[in-house]
């Protein structure tokens, strides 16, 4: 008989923890320490060998607990259950997504090499990307996440760097225009450029989708990221970063981390568990609202146009060719254009009832922001142009509230801007 195999929602509540730990408590405790006491002398030796990559971990060991910078139970357990969605080797945890994307970068760039990455990304990576890592001497590279392999790869010849290319960074579905980046296309392109003693990672933040819509990992990349604060968390209580992949590569990485100092705190792995319980169930109910929500701007008169991956058609070609090939859902990030300039997008912005104006996403309540004077102020105006960034553009992240909610906050505050289908404000009752 073949062994029955749990589906990652089943673990979620006991992967990793042993209620024999915790005098039978069926839920993993918050181990608010921030040291450990090792069993003699010789153990704490072997615990910091192996922390050290002195020595091989031996079959079936378990790295010892040394102290909460290195490693904690609430932070190891999230990472051995955020590695059954992706069937990944292993994970590291972080205390932001920052934190994750810019230790991946410090560890796996040289001064003198090149990286390239796709356009746009989360305005904080480029702001790394593009300020801090070229005062280390490292060149960057930005394509379009609409731009053909071949065209990239045509434009790194004539730049005369490819020899240098290190690493390519893609962030698909992008934030904020949710533009898909080809991750296979990403992967042939760094093994073309490969040298014999020279792997070129590729490393997808996969924010928008995943883990459930999108797996990076067997499309081609090496690593995952996540800001783990959006969906993984999932409440808009907590700030964490993961990233995941392969023994080594993830190695390397919680090796930086270590010297970098921004492991995630014990209470936040714990937080993380309680989020991790339910992430299917969010997801699911957040996608299933976000249709019928751009639906609905989708008609609305005062919405110029609509950026949602489930509205894509043959006719978007590419883009519709990687929706098809990389994802498992649209999600339920949706991006739409207001007719006007920013005065209008923010009487509308200014008008909703229930959908909070905050940045961030993923969450159970619905957030939305403006790109242009928000989360993407840093990037220069033609950036913005250049990568869709419109002063109309609004960006939603949808909750799980009820939708008839909320499709009556959008088009009650959509009114405000449509002149000719003003509705009057009506008042509203938050219970009862
Ligand atoms: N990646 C994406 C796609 C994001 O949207 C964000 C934050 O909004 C980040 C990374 C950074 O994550 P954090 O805010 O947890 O540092």
């Amino acid at each position: 008989m073949r062994p029955h195999v749990f589906h990652p929602e089943s673990q979620m509540m006991s992967y990793g923890y042993h209620p024999e730990w915790s005098e039978g408590a069926i839920k993993c405790p918050v181990y608010q320490t921030s040291t450990f006491v090792f069993p003699n002398a010789k153990a704490g030796k072997e615990f910091f060998e192996l922390a050290y990559g002195k020595r091989q971990q031996g079959e079936g060991e378990q790295p010892g607990l040394i102290y909460s910078r290195l490693n904690n139970p609430d932070i190891e357990i999230v990472e051995s259950r955020l590695c059954l969605w992706e069937r990944a080797e292993a994970a590291a945890l972080f205390n932001s997504g920052m934190a994750a994307i810019s230790t991946i970068l410090l560890e796996l760039l040289r001064p003198g090499d090149l990286l390239l990455y796709s356009r746009p990304v989360y305005g904080g990576t480029a702001h790394f990307i593009e300020e801090v890592l070229p005062l280390y001497g490292i060149a960057v590279m930005g394509f379009s996440a609409q731009e053909e392999v071949a065209n990239i790869q045509k434009r790194l010849e004539e730049s005369g760097m490819e020899d240098r290319l290190a690493l390519i960074y893609a962030e698909t579905p992008a934030n904020p225009t949710g533009m898909l980046v080809d991750i296979p296309g990403c992967r042939s392109l760094a093994d073309h450029l490969a040298l014999p003693h020279r792997h070129i990672p590729v490393v997808v933040d996969n924010t928008y989708l995943g883990p459930l819509w999108q797996q990076p990992l067997r499309l081609g990349a090496d690593l995952v990221v996540y800001s783990a604060t959006k969906y993984l968390g999932g409440h808009s209580d907590l700030i964490a970063g993961a990233v995941l992949g392969t023994h080594d590569l993830v190695g390397r990485i919680k090796g930086m981390r270590t010297f970098m100092g921004n492991m995630a705190t014990p209470f936040t792995g714990w937080l993380l568990m309680r989020s991790l319980e339910t992430l299917q169930i969010r997801m699911e109910k957040q996608a299933a609202n976000a249709l019928k929500v751009a639906d609905f701007v989708n008609t609305h008169p005062a919405v110029a146009k609509v950026h949602f991956p489930g509205f894509l058609t043959a006719e978007d070609g590419l883009q519709y060719d990687r929706y098809l090939n990389q994802c498992q859902s649209p999600g339920a990030m949706i991006s739409f254009e207001i007719k006007g300039g920013e005065a209008d997008v923010f009487a509308f912005l200014d008008q909703l009832k229930l959908i909070k104006l905050a940045v961030s996403l993923g969450s159970t309540e619905s957030l939305i922001q403006h790109p242009y004077t928000m989360t993407h102020a840093g990037l220069t105006d033609e950036e913005k142009v250049s990568t869709g960034i419109t002063e109309g553009l609004v960006r939603l992240s949808v909750g799980v509230e009820h939708p008839e909610n909320l499709i009556w906050d959008l088009g009650q505050a959509l009114s405000v801007v449509d002149s000719e289908n003003q509705q009057p404000v009506q008042d509203v009752r938050m219970t009862g």
